[in-house]
This record gives C-alpha cells, sequence and structure tokens, in this order.
C-alpha cells in the first residue's frame, strides 16, 4: 500500500483540488491513503482567529466570516449547483466553531488553538473527500483523530505509538482493501478524546505515522517544487533538483531548516525503510526526489536560509566555567520555553546561541536565564546552513555580509551572519 500527502498549496482553490483529486484517482495504487492540509493559508487565518478570541478583541466573529467565505467559494465552484449535502456538512463545521467563539474563553491558548486550528484539515478533508466521491472513485472518509493518539501536549503532541499502532492495524488494512482512504494530517486525540495537533505544518509528519504503522512501500509527499531542491527558489535564481537522497542527509537537511519536508518525518520512514518521494502537483509525470536507504551522498552542496535569528550569549554572573551543570540549567530553561536551537557553541564561560525570534516566549526565556546569567543579545541575523560545503560555496553567501559566528565539521557548515 502506499501513502499520498498533500500540502495547503495543492488544494488552495478549486482548480487545484481538481488537480489534486485526478493524481489520486490516476496514481491509485492496490492501496492508497491519502493525508490531506488544511486550504492555502486556513491554518493560519484560523490561529489569527484564536488569538483574537482568547485576546477578546471583538473581531473573531468577522476572521471567521472570511474563512467561511474562502472555503464556500471553493465549494461553489466545484459543485456549481449547490445541492451537494457537503454544502450542509461544512456549515455545520463552521457552526462547531461559533460555539467555542460563544463562551468566553475559559481553557490554555494552546487547547484552544487545537480545539479551533484543527477545523481547518477536517473541513478540507471532508471537501476533498465529497470531490473525489463526485468524479466516481470508490471514498472513505476517516477521523484521524481515531487512529493517531497522542499525550495532551497541546499544539505539540507526543505521538503514543503502542496504541495509534494497534488502532491502525486493527481497522484500516480491511478498509483499505476497499476504499481509497482520505484523512486529516496534523491532528491526533488525547485518550479522552479531546483534539491535539502535533506542531505547525505537521502533516507530513501524520504521513509517515500512517505509512509506518501499515507498513507502506512509499509516502508520496505532493508539493509544488519539482522535488527536493539544493537550496530554496526563494533565495538563489539557480537551484538543482537532487534525484535521489539518503535518509541522514535528508534529516540533517530538514533538522537545519529546510522546509521541504517536515523533521520529523524521516525518522519512523527511516527506522522501516521505508522511500520517501517528494514529488510535483504541477508536474505529476516527473519523478521528483527519492529519499532511501542509499549511500549516496548529495552531488551538489545545499544550502539553508533562516532569516529572523537572534544570537543569545549567556555567562555565568561570577566568573564561573560554563560546565555540564551550567548547561543542563540553560538547556532545562530552552526545553521549557519551548525554543529550539538552531546552532551553539560554548567557550570557558560562554555559551552562544542562535534561536528564531519568536517573540513573547524568547522574551520569557530571556528573562528567565538573566535570573542566573549575563545575557547579551543580537537580533535580525540570517544563518546560513551549507551542507557538503567548500570555499567556493562559502565566498559565494557571503557577499555583504558579515560573519558573527562560525560553526564547521566535515560536512556541514553554519555561518550566521548579518547583512553589511
Ligand atoms: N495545516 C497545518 C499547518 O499549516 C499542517 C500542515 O500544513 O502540515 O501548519
Ligand atoms: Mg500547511
Amino acid at each position: 500500500m502506499q501513502v499520498f500527502k498533500f500540502g495547503g498549496a495543492s488544494v488552495k482553490d478549486a482548480e487545484s483540488v481538481r488537480n489534486s483529486a485526478k493524481i489520486i484517482s490516476k496514481y491509485k495504487g492496490e492501496a492508497l491513503l491519502v493525508v490531506i492540509s488544511a486550504m492555502g493559508k486556513t491554518t493560519n487565518l484560523l490561529e489569527k482567529l484564536t488569538r483574537e478570541y482568547y485576546n477578546n478583541t471583538g473581531v473573531q466573529l468577522q476572521t471567521l466570516e472570511d474563512a467561511k467565505a474562502f472555503h464556500f467559494q471553493i465549494l461553489q465552484d466545484l459543485f456549481p449547483d449547490g445541492e451537494h449535502p457537503i454544502f450542509d456538512e461544512i456549515a455545520n463545521c463552521f457552526v462547531e466553531i461559533e460555539w467555542i467563539l460563544e463562551e468566553d474563553p475559559q481553557d490554555s491558548y494552546d487547547y484552544l488553538f487545537d480545539q479551533i486550528v484543527s477545523m481547518g484539515e477536517l473541513i478540507s478533508t471532508k471537501i476533498v473527500a465529497a470531490y473525489v466521491a463526485f468524479i466516481g472513485e470508490k471514498v472513505k472518509w476517516l477521523d484521524a483523530r481515531d487512529y493517531i493518539l497522542t499525550d495532551n501536549t497541546y499544539r505539540e503532541a507526543v505521538v503514543d505509538w503502542n496504541k495509534t499502532e494497534e488502532k491502525i492495524r486493527a481497522e484500516l488494512p480491511s478498509i483499505l482493501d476497499e476504499y481509497i482512504v482520505i484523512t486529516q494530517g496534523f491532528l491526533g486525540s488525547t485518550s479522552e478524546n479531546f483534539t491535539t495537533t502535533l506542531g505547525r505544518e505537521g502533516s507530513d509528519y501524520s504521513a509517515a505515522i500512517f505509512a509506518s504503522c501499515l507498513n507502506a512501500e512509499n509516502v508520496t509527499i505532493w508539493k509544488d517544487v519539482p522535488g527536493v531542491l539544493n537550496a530554496d527558489p526563494k533565495w538563489f535564481e539557480k537551484t538543482e533538483l537532487i534525484p535521489e537522497l539518503s535518509y541522514t542527509d535528508a534529516i540533517e537537511l530538514t533538522y537545519y531548516g529546510a522546509t521541504v519536508i517536515h523533521p520529523k518525518t524521516i525518522k519512523p520512514l527511516q527506522n522501516k525503510k521505508i522511500a520517501l518521494n517528494v514529488r510535483s502537483f504541477v508536474d505529476p509525470e516527473s519523478p521528483g526526489t527519492i529519499i532511501r536507504s542509499t549511500n549516496q551522498t548529495l552531488p551538489v552542496p545545499s544550502f539553508i536560509f533562516k532569516v529572523n535569528q537572534i544570537f543569545i550569549s549567556i555567562s555565568p554572573r561570577d566568573f564561573s566555567f560554563i560546565v555540564e551543570d551550567n548547561l543542563r540549567d540553560i538547556f532545562n530553561l530552552f526545553h521549557e520555553h519551548r525554543i529550539k536551537i538552531n546552532m551553539m557553541h560554548n567557550t570557558a564561560i560562554n555559551f552562544t546561541v542562535s534561536v528564531d525570534d519568536t517573540g513573547k516566549n524568547l522574551v520569557d526565556l530571556i528573562n528567565d536565564l538573566e535570573q542566573r546569567f549575563k545575557v547579551t543579545y543580537e537580533s535580525g541575523l540570517e544563518l546560513i546552513t551549507i551542507r557538503y560545503y567548500n570555499q567556493e560555496t562559502i565566498d559565494r553567501v557571503l557577499v555583504d555580509k558579515e560573519v558573527i559566528s562560525e560553526l564547521k565539521d566535515r560536512y556541514t557548515c553554519q555561518l550566521l551572519v548579518k547583512k553589511i
């Protein structure tokens, strides 16, 4: 069996939905499970809605109207006669959000986020499933929350692999014998049946979870790029497609910030030796990139750019060494505030990191660090990672840049830079 994943861009309007449905219907093999994200930028919009509701701004109903209008336009384009029962079904989903918004917010922001934002995936999969059925395929819509079971870390839920695997194995194979299954990415559920989400852009990870539990032959992520490129076309005029990639290179590239695949996706697939294809929904005939077990190293150096970096420098106030106990306390604080370190380095009395500028939780972290350490920071920086670097590639990215910090090992070079 195989697993397909379609992201927001592949279902961002009626034409894209038709195109994705065509791919599903054309490439359906013996058994196919399809994981789909929220349509277009819906997750951002519902995140905005949650914030407005939580902060009682009074504008949340207008944002809800925007989300509704966006989805009903797509429905109208897909089913022009307006008669299909899907119109009522989607209207009911929006009523569920309205019910939440009617009450004053009582729960934590993270919990509310998951209850509201999850609607994006529930709605998109209902629409796509209705359309795939409409073009004549035997399709079944499934609620991923019945299968992906998690703890209650809202917005970043941790999967309970044993329970998830048990549930998926018990129920899905017989359904997949008969139907194309369409389900949501990004969603899970606690043992008390509260909705959780797996972290932003987590639908790739959902596809990997289903694939791993079902021992799929492969996973295909359909994207608006031809496959994995050696740099994001946003930053480089000339990019190259990488036809084949090892799990190791893929996990390193995504860890450093290549956004083409969610970083958590690789491990479950590597563990079961399930190949991951990254292919273009614009040009579905072309092979794209295959990620699998291979000794092949990257044919060209690869570049990852992360903007909006803050360089934080931490040193003990009493001139003591940065040693294991200090480091343990520092790492604990980063973990508590959910701040991911993109680059780190230490000297005798100084520990430096580069992190994404995430706003409030970063300010809270710095306040906590300042209780014990002297902390200085500099914002507005850019982190460039080059995998399989050489001097020429370093020179190329350093034009008009000043280096703040630099780290090299055999394969990877990280440069934290400032524009001059
Ligand atoms: N819709 C979710 C997000 O945008 C999950 C995903 O797209 O993978 O974060
Ligand atoms: Mg998305």
